[in-house]
């Protein structure tokens, strides 16, 4: 506990971090707003934004406030503040189940460069550490922007990830577990890193980036290879023990279902609505069907079947791709329900490749409402975002903008 009065500086440290916050949030805002919204002084906030306008993090707009009759005081216009973009910029780099990502974005999250690469092998630990030791900085230094510029990285990945503790617990490959990615990494590049796992980041971008989008609790429904539904309850993404929440891929939608092979359970929801589960199904119609389809004809080989070719196939009205697809989001469905009647919401956002496809946003609405509680119903609100290969990257840039800008003090 603090002693009354005991520590200044650690006061003034706490208010230029919340000053910070307010300005991100709502900017352009004026001192007096901000004074407002953080039950603040003037004097306060002056002396916090001073020294940010000097550094030039910080600078001064003159905005006409709407509504106002600014006539009576000619010339005058109240000033407001916002974060100068270019003061610094975040690496993001997303270690996803299909290939890396990445991003580079300003301090308001807009992205200036971007990369993406399939995997060349399924790298051990320290060979995916020797390439992204090599690949972040050139990334960096091609953008053509001084390394010093670049306040932090973000790295992100599916599975059980420890942001706080900057841990692997597990993810999607063998021998990863256990090692603090955050703290090796940074020691190699110089530049100081952040971990978490891949939707957490997500909903962190969201909420940075797209506070419009979001009321609280929020729920961030997200269907690739896996299937995962983090939390963000009171401004707080939730962890849980060991980091383990939000694997609702891992949850029982069908006892004595099929194997899982990432956890080794039956019936998870992985294992019957996840992409991987989507391709495989429609694998074995393209092994075991007598006749030629839709799907024969986009993708002849079934070893190099991908969920783009599925999508396509039923956009151009595949049958037994429209079945597959329909018995997946049943279960989606009644997974999502779940979580509404579970947490109760104020928002859901829904992300994933399947969901490029209309009809199946409005069969996973569908089938969401058939299950939860008429309240859930009414007060929910749902989006679908639409499908974007580097918001993953861009999430993984805000957890840095999030942890080494907005929670520093200095
Ligand atoms: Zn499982």
């Amino acid at each position: 506990m603090m002693e009354r009065g005991g520590n200044l500086p650690l006061i003034k440290q706490k208010n230029v971090s919340l000053i910070k916050k307010a300005v991100y949030r709502y900017s352009p805002i004026s001192r007096t707003e901000i004074a407002q919204r953080l039950s603040l002084t003037s004097p306060t906030i002056t002396t916090s934004v001073n020294p940010m306008i000097a550094q030039g993090l910080l600078r001064e707009l003159s905005v006409p406030e709407e509504g106002r009759d600014t006539g009576r005081t000619p010339g005058r216009r109240p000033v407001k503040l916002e974060f100068v973009p270019e003061a610094h910029y975040f690496c993001g780099v997303d270690l996803g189940p299909y290939g890396i990502s990445c991003a580079l974005t300003d301090l308001m999250g807009r992205m200036v460069a971007a990369s993406t690469s399939a995997y060349t092998d399924m790298g051990s630990y320290d060979s995916t550490m020797e390439m992204l030791v090599e690949s972040i900085p050139d990334f960096i230094r091609t953008a053509k922007l001084p390394q010093d510029k670049v306040l932090g990285v973000g790295v992100v990945m599916p599975g059980l990830i420890d942001g706080t503790a900057g841990k692997i617990n597990s993810t999607f490959r063998n021998g990863w577990g256990g090692h603090f990615l955050a703290r090796d990494l940074s020691e190699k590049i110089g530049i100081q890193v952040k971990v978490d796992n891949n939707v957490r980041a997500r909903i962190i971008e969201a909420d940075l980036f797209d506070r419009a989008l979001l009321g609280d609790p929020v729920a961030y429904f997200y269907v690739s290879y896996g299937v995962a539904c983090h939390l963000m309850i009171n401004g707080n993404v939730i962890y849980g023990e060991f980091a383990a929440a939000g694997e609702i891929g891992h949850t029982v939608i069908q006892q004595d279902g099929p194997l899982c092979t990432t956890c080794g359970n039956y019936g998870c929801l992985e294992a019957l609505a996840s992409e991987k589960a989507v391709v495989s199904q429609c694998r074995a119609s393209l092994y075991y069907g007598d006749r030629p389809t839709v799907l024969t004809e986009i993708c002849g080989d079934p070893e190099k079947l991908t969920i783009e070719h599925v999508l396509e196939a039923q956009r151009r009205g595949d049958e037994t791709v429209e079945r597959i697809l329909h018995s997946c989001i049943r279960y989606l469905g009644a997974a999502l329900a779940n979580v509404v009647s579970l947490v109760s919401p104020k928002t859901v956002l829904v992300d994933g490749r399947i969901f490029n496809v209309k009809q199946n946003c409005a069969q996973l609405l569908d089938e969401v409402k058939k299950h939860t509680l008429s309240t859930g119903r009414e007060t929910t609100e749902f989006t679908f975002l639409p499908y974007d290969t580097y918001r993953g990257a861009r999430g993984a840039a805000s957890i840095a903008v999030k942890e080494f800008f907005l929670e520093d003090t200095l």
